[in-house]
């Protein structure tokens, strides 16, 4: 494992962010996950494009440009050795005496963490899993990757004592997202999923599996779908950069089929596409 902060490498379990860097005061900063598979950086690219987005859209002046960001991705995960990892990418505003508003004259804050991928175990793929529905209860920023994750907490933590895997959010009887997921239902061979509006995280995997749906030659259509439409869905899927496409065994009350023809499709062609992308 290996960890880059403002300027250097440090050692992984170093104390090295001062008291009061915003990030932790005010949650004043950005982040992604990146999954590496192979030793390879899976849809960088498009990560650190996000990256630029989140950092544009609460007036965050990075403190490296994006090719310095990759650069120092690649010699992080060189150091670390790491077949299957996952790389973390934060940006702060930096550190400050604390007052709200932003400081002036004060340099954004980098971290890069290479770590252990977090994976899910293979009986959960193919048994698929629990989730259930939370009220949305964000702001309406969502797009933004933002550090400001307490909401998603609570909803990861209330499914974990439902013994879900994952909860998702419902507003006003509409279906968004999960607290760290995006998700998707199967009807009639048509895949849904809630549109790029800014309420929702913009996922990267969300795209990719859309696009991989597209050249498979399926119908997706980016609406607003409310649940009684997901429970009556043939099936459901979930994505993330760390759980790439898991199906959905239940919602709320509700039993999927264990016949998942098209979520077993698109994570074969996902796990495909992988091996093409990073061999
Ligand atoms: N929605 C939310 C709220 C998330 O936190 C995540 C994971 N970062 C996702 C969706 C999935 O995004 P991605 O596919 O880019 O990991």
């Amino acid at each position: 494992e290996t960890a880059y902060y403002e300027d250097r490498f440090v050692e992984p379990g170093a104390r090295v962010v001062p008291l009061e860097d915003r990030g932790h005061q005010f949650g004043d900063g950005i982040y992604e996950v990146i999954r590496v598979y192979n030793g390879v950086p899976f849809l960088l690219d498009e990560h650190l494009a996000r990256l630029l987005v989140s950092a544009d859209a609460i007036d965050l002046e990075l403190p490296y440009s994006i090719a310095e960001i990759r650069a120092i991705c690649e010699k992080s995960l060189e150091r670390a050795q790491l077949p299957d990892a996952e790389i973390y990418i934060q940006v702060t505003r930096g550190s400050s005496p604390r007052a709200h508003a932003f400081p002036e004259n004060v340099r954004g804050i980098l971290m890069v963490a290479v770590k252990h991928a977090r994976t899910v175990s293979e009986e959960k793929r193919q048994s698929g899993v629990p989730v259930m529905s939370i009220e949305e209860n964000r702001w309406k920023f969502c797009y933004i990757k933002s550090l400001n994750l307490l909401p998603n907490v609570l909803a990861k933590e209330k499914a974990k004592n439902y013994q879900c895997h994952e909860a998702v959010y419902v507003d006003e009887g509409i279906v968004k997202e999960g607290s760290s997921s995006n998700i998707f239902a199967v009807k009639d061979g048509v895949m849904y999923t809630y549109p790029p509006e800014p309420s929702i995280l913009h996922g990267i995997s969300r795209q990719f599996v859309i696009d991989l749906a597209l050249r498979l030659g399926m119908e997706v259509k980016e609406e607003k779908k409310s649940l009684s439409f997901f429970k009556s869905a043939d099936e459901l899927f979930l994505t993330s950069t760390t759980m790439e496409i898991l199906a959905v065994s239940s919602f709320d009350d509700t039993d999927y089929s264990e016949r998942r023809p098209i979520t077993r499709k698109l994570a074969a062609e996902f796990r495909a596409e992988v091996e093409r992308r990073t061999t």
